[in-house]
């Protein structure tokens, strides 16, 4: 969904509330690709702030089918987006990024939006559980459903470091 700022934008004191459905049915990154459940409306607060100036808010809420960091299992993570804030289209953002949910054209593009928020609320780790076990690496069971016989320490330290490798790709 794409909203034109122009009224927004050059109506003196113009408030407006929208409603509308997430369009977007997956969050897909070069690290993630999660599948999106239990969409609610979106609510956009826009309100004309001055020249080329205005204030944004955005709430919905939705979940996000991930897979655990160790077990590679479905783990369910609520997301509830907030934006709050106020933005001014006469200065050069310092972050390019930014302003990338607005088009050239002045129309925002809630997706985008959406896309940026989650990736700024994604957790660090993912995990089924606390201490989930992980998957032997050598076998491939699931140590939390049963335990295997290679019985090997190294098999730990090895998970861990490959949930570390993954922790830091995230971090890009
Ligand atoms: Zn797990
Ligand atoms: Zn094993």
């Amino acid at each position: 969904m794409k909203i034109d700022l122009s009224e927004i934008l050059s109506v003196k004191d113009k408030e407006k509330t929208l409603k509308c459905p997430l369009d977007m049915e997956r969050f897909v990154t070069s690290v993630y690709d999660a599948k999106i459940t239990d969409k609610s409306d979106v609510i956009i607060e826009l309100k004309n702030t001055g020249k080329k100036k205005f204030k944004l808010k955005l709430e919905t809420s939705f979940g996000l089918i991930l897979p655990c960091d160790r077990c590679l299992s479905d783990v369910s993570i609520d997301m509830h987006i907030k934006v709050n804030r106020n933005l001014d289209l006469s200065v050069e953002p310092e972050d390019k990024d930014e302003f990338c949910y607005i088009d050239d054209d002045g129309k925002l593009d809630v997706e985008k939006l959406v896309h940026n928020e989650i990736l700024i609320n994604m957790p660090t780790k993912i995990l089924c559980k606390e201490d989930c076990k992980g998957i032997c690496n050598r076998c491939g069971t699931n140590l939390n459903l049963q335990s295997c016989d290679c019985k090997d320490t190294e098999t730990v330290q090895q998970m861990s470091t490959l949930g570390d490798i993954l922790n830091k790709l995230k971090e890009v």
